[in-house]
């Protein structure tokens, strides 16, 4: 039997020996994250796309050598590129996107699951996650439908899937007949190409000048002649600005046209952990379906996204059978089946980070987290309201604050972004409304504070060109 290139070096994470083997490379990746970070020296490398492709071209080749270079080399170098030429989001200054700086617990868990590499496609590939999976998405549904008859949720790769499973399985109870959708323009756009990928009709799209959908509106627009089932999309926190649809009334117009009401709200079901703004999310309780993401206002790392159901039978039309995964009579001698809990075969436990975090810092925990960067959002709104040269776009409703040089024509704000991150100064994002563009902080940090907002104000101020 031939040996290995690397002779009698253990290679494998895991197994008995597997921590030993790890320790070392850990920490050769902590030294060149840490190396890393202190090149970068900011949010975001400076120079734009073509010096970062540069750098990695430097430090990547040879790409595929064909004698290896072992492990701490390819770490130290890799690690440290990657690192160098991160947007990192726990910098207070990158602040731009729904992308949050993962709390180092919930890294740490993932670690683990790298290690033992369990896949949810069937309980003998992961027996202990596949049964923690069950207990941890009962919990997580119970918060969003603590009325509802069994509750349960799906681990998603996030809203994107959720989405399409909202859409899917409501395609499914329809039995064949055409599917409407009615959606805000303010909803995300992984409705629309959900409602393209599942074959379904074009959604009708309601127009929000006011950034919500108006419960007056959705009334009319249901009020229209149609044989088919309705399925109303609604938006529990919006990817430009936050904004909160009125779910309650909305449920009720659903409610009254006898149609289905699937919520996304990736962003903003995390404020059920807060005691302070669990209200905000009134109604989501009457969804068929809820998008939520823990990688946003969760703190966890991507991907940590789910579908909450009040009644887990409604997920009974994903089943799907597989002899050599969800045989019959496995499933008749006990053997959980796990296929009809995803599209997916091959799955990451994305479920073991989430309940590590929840264990380590509980509800009221993560509920203090969400506070602080509401807290902080709402500060710098007051910040901005109190400089002339910056005009705020609205009061925020989450985490997410627009504002602008005032009176900057969309080309300005457009450009001042772009000139932000091409010095690696700031990462700032971009929202288009109805008044203009705009530019986005998405407060994510739980440790930023009144001077980081500041000078990110001031960084925005120095770089306005009249
Ligand atoms: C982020 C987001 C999505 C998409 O979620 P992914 O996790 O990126 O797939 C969907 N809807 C809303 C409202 C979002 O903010």
């Amino acid at each position: 039997m031939p040996v290995p290139a690397s002779g009698t070096a253990r290679l494998l994470a895991g197994g008995q020996s597997g921590p030993d083997v790890l320790r070392p490379m850990v920490d050769t990746v902590l030294n060149a994250l840490a190396h890393g970070a202190a090149d970068r020296g900011g949010p975001l490398p400076a120079g734009g796309p073509a010096a970062v492709a540069r750098r990695i071209r430097g430090a990547a080749r040879p790409l595929i050598p064909d004698e290896g270079e072992g492990p701490h080399h390819a770490l130290r170098s890799l690690v440290r590129a990657l690192a160098h030429g991160a947007a990192e989001p726990a910098d207070p200054r990158c602040t731009a996107h729904l992308h949050c700086p993962p709390l180092a617990v919930a890294t740490a868990a993932d670690l683990a699951v790298s290690a033992l590499n369990p896949s949810l496609d069937s309980w003998d590939q992961a027996p202990a996650a596949c049964a923690l999976e069950t207990l941890t998405c009962r919990a997580l549904a119970e918060l969003v439908h603590p009325h509802g008859l069994d509750p349960d949720a799906l681990v998603t790769t996030g809203g994107t899937e959720s989405n399409q499973l909202g859409l899917l399985l409501a395609r499914e109870a329809a039995q064949g007949a055409p599917l409407r959708i009615v959606r805000g323009a303010n909803a995300h756009h992984s409705v629309q190409r959900a409602a393209w990928l599942l074959g379904l009709p074009e959604p009708l799209t309601l127009s929000t000048p006011g950034g919500v959908l108006d419960p007056v509106a959705l009334h009319s627009a249901l009020d229209q002649p149609c044989d088919a089932p309705t399925l109303v999309v609604a938006t529990a926190g919006t990817t430009d600005t936050g904004a909160i649809d009125p779910l309650p009334d909305i449920a009720d117009v659903c409610d009254h046209h006898a149609a289905t009401l699937h919520i996304d709200a990736a962003y903003g079901a995390p404020l059920l952990f807060s005691d302070t703004f669990h209200k905000r999310l009134h109604g989501l309780d009457r969804a068929r379906t809820v998008a939520l993401d823990l990688h946003k206002l969760g703190w966890q790392p991507v991907a940590a996204g789910l579908l909450a159901v009040p009644d887990g039978a409604a997920l009974a039309a994903l089943a799907h059978h597989a002899d050599y995964l969800n045989a019959d009579d496995d499933t008749e001698a006990g053997l959980p089946d796990l296929l009809g809990r995803s599209l997916r075969t091959t799955r990451r436990p994305d479920i073991f980070k989430i309940a590590v975090t929840l264990r380590a810092l509980g509800r009221r925990g993560l509920g203090e987290l969400v506070d602080h960067v509401c807290a902080a959002a709402q500060h710098l709104a007051d910040l901005i309201e109190a400089r002339p040269g910056l005009e705020l776009h609205a009061r925020p409703t989450i985490s997410t604050v627009l504002f602008r040089p005032t009176g900057a024509p969309p080309a300005a704000v457009a450009a001042l972004r772009r000139r932000l991150l091409h010095h690696g100064a700031a990462v700032l994002g971009r929202a288009a409304t109805p008044s203009g563009l705009w530019l986005k902080a998405t407060v994510l940090n739980p440790h930023i504070q009144p001077d980081d907002l500041r000078g990110l104000l001031e960084l925005v101020e120095g770089n306005t060109t009249p």
